[in-house]
């Protein structure tokens, strides 16, 4: 049940659970970025200082509610 819910925010570009793999330090306004990978879904990508909304996570436990509600 809960997986399920991670997958979704997989789906929407937000990995709950991730594994650091490498720290790069980089110059100027970028900063340093991570290269992570995902557990829920394996997906290896790099993160970078920008951070996600919470909004869009809240957008996404509601439509799970919704979608519980309905089936
Ligand atoms: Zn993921």
């Amino acid at each position: 049940m809960l997986e399920k819910l991670l997958i979704i925010c997989c789906y929407f570009n937000y990995h709950p659970k991730i594994r650091l793999i490498e720290v790069k330090m980089g110059f100027g306004p970028t900063g340093k970025t991570e290269k992570v990978e995902c557990i829920v879904c394996k997906k290896i990508y790099i993160r970078g200082n920008n951070n996600i909304n919470p909004i869009i996570i809240l957008i996404v436990i509601i439509l799970f509610l919704l979608f519980i509600l309905f089936f």
